[in-house]
């Protein structure tokens, strides 16, 4: 077996692994990077954001065209679905991305070493070649990249058929007449949300008494009640405890989820989406040493490194939020580390943003994890029924909640609901990076008529001055 000899070897060419090898390559390091999908990009560019949202998009100008556009005084005849077509405008949009990632991994002069890769010890990993083969490869640094994958559930066995991930979610070749969304977390929202539209009746069955549990309460509760609004019902507090795939369908056994009577609920679709689990299958982690944390998770040290020197590890395989920007930034910080740097990753300033209609967005703390830290503050809200160009949009559901240190006035979380919310987060997300007061968001002139404007109203509304409401 020959040996190529690197500086990094990067195992994952997702968000996290991908970055890392271009950071790591422009700071002057040898880099080869290890994936063994045909196609560079990871979860994140082939069945996770870009696709997925590819169809919210496409979805939501059929919804418009549907439904919204006479309010604006616009007549459209018979709009028709070609979900062909839409599946096409999904497939062209990833391939572009991944595309671009082979383009700039040339670009860098990354090597993408193309198989499946196992470490063999510290400085040593050996990859199985989608070719057929073997090759060796000597690291000074290497870094595991490697991802996450879909939960299942014992009662639910993912067929990508009937009972499908969200990788079968984005693939379905026909609009279901029902589905049914285990898990009423991010992914159950955003793909029930895009069939949904396109005509499925969706009910969300969520073990939990709310949906997206990881949000600010007030962000849960709104996004419920706009969302039912839009036809989705909700079975909250509720486990499936069988499945029976028939011909037709799937029919599923449901239980409160503090036991109780069962009942029945039959549908075309389920989609299983209960959470993912970091991927680290046939790495050689145990063979090498790797420790591992409580949750299945590579433990690593503030600088990324495991407890093996020279092993490293970043993205949805550690702890952390499972985000694709989280991932880039811990791929960046890792690449400046190897290369003698101070690479740096702020976690209470990492956004979140969820696609639906409207979208949620927020950044720092909630006011759940603020009362439970016993930290006083003060609340800033704007709804988007008083802001003029949300009006002009017919887009105000929704607002804007700032909560500010009471003492300092410091911006410490920011949640909102409404139109091109994961969009206005930017400006919070840098507020709290510049470690920014209420006040100065509100002192900062923002142009009329936007969205960002209720933001501004928001941090005015900390100090009890809104001028709007
Ligand atoms: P991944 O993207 O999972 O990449 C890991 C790569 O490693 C894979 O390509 C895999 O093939 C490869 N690999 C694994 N083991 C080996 C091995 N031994 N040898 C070689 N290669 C290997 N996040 C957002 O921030 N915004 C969103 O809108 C969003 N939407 C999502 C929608 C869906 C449907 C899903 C499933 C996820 C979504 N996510 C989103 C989450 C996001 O995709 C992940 O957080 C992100 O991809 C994690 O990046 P990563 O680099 O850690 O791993
Ligand atoms: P999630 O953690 O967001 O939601 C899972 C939901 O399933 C939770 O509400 C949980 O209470 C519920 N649940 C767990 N076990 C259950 C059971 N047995 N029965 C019923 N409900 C159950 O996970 P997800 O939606 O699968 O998404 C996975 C990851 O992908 C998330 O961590 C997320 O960060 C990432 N993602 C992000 C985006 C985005 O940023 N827009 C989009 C999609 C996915």
């Amino acid at each position: 077996m020959s040996e190529a000899a690197y500086d990094l070897v990067v195992i994952g060419a997702g968000p996290g692994g991908y970055v890392c090898a271009i950071r790591a390559a422009q700071l002057g390091l040898k880099v080869a990077c290890v994936e063994k999908r045909e196609t560079l990009g990871g979860t994140c560019l082939n069945v996770g954001c870009i696709p997925s949202k590819a169809l919210l998009q496409a979805s939501e100008k059929y919804e418009e065209a549907s439904h919204g556009l006479a309010a604006f005084g616009v007549k459209v005849g018979k709009v028709e679905l070609d979900l062909k077509a839409m599946m096409g405008h999904k497939d062209k949009t990833v391939k572009s991305n991944v595309d671009g990632i082979a383009f700039l991994f040339k670009k860098n002069k990354v090597d993408w070493i193309k198989g499946a890769g196992r470490i063999a010890g510290a400085g040593k990993v050996e990859v199985a070649l989608n070719a057929g083969g073997t090759q060796g490869l000597a690291a000074k640094a290497i870094v595991i990249a490697t991802g996450s994958d879909v939960v299942s559930l014992p009662s639910l066995k993912i067929d990508e058929k009937k009972i499908v991930s969200s990788t079968g979610a984005l693939a379905l070749s026909e609009v279901p007449k029902s589905m049914v969304l285990v898990g009423g977390g991010v992914i159950g929202l955003e793909m029930g949300s895009v069939w949904q539209r396109l005509g499925a009746k969706v009910t969300v069955v969520e073990f939990l008494d709310r949906i997206m549990p990881g949000m600010d309460g007030e962000v849960s509760k709104q996004m419920q009640r706009i969302l039912t609004k839009q036809g989705m019902a909700f079975k909250l507090s509720t486990k499936v405890t069988a499945a029976k795939v028939g011909p037709k369908g799937v029919s599923l056994t449901l239980e409160p989820a503090a036991g109780g009577a069962a009942e029945t609920l039959d549908t075309d679709i389920v989609l299983v989406a209960v959470g993912r689990r970091p991927y680290t299958d046939g790495l050689g982690l145990k063979e090498s040493g790797v420790a591992m944390d409580e949750k299945g998770r590579v433990a690593v040290d503030g600088h990324y490194q495991t407890n093996v020197p020279g092993i490293y590890a970043i993205g949805d395989a550690i702890a952390g939020p499972m985000l694709a920007h989280k991932a880039e930034d811990e791929g960046t910080a890792v690449a400046e580390i190897l290369a003698g740097q101070h690479g740096h990753v702020n976690y209470d300033a990492i956004p979140s943003v969820v696609y639906t209609w409207p979208e949620c967005s927020s950044v720092g703390k909630t006011e759940e994890q603020l009362k439970a830290e016993g930290v006083e503050y003060r609340v800033g809200k704007f709804p988007f029924t008083a802001n003029g160009r949300a009006r002009a949009m017919n887009a105000t559901d929704g607002f804007v909640k700032i909560l500010a240190d009471k003492a300092t006035d410091r911006v410490l979380g920011v949640h909102m609901v409404g139109p091109a919310v994961g969009e206005l987060i930017a400006e919070l997300a840098l507020a709290i990076e510049f470690g920014a007061s209420s006040e100065d968001i509100a002192r900062t002139c923002h142009a009329h008529p936007t969205l960002t404007e209720a933001v501004r109203e928001a941090a005015l509304a900390v100090d009890g001055r809104p001028i709007h409401i």
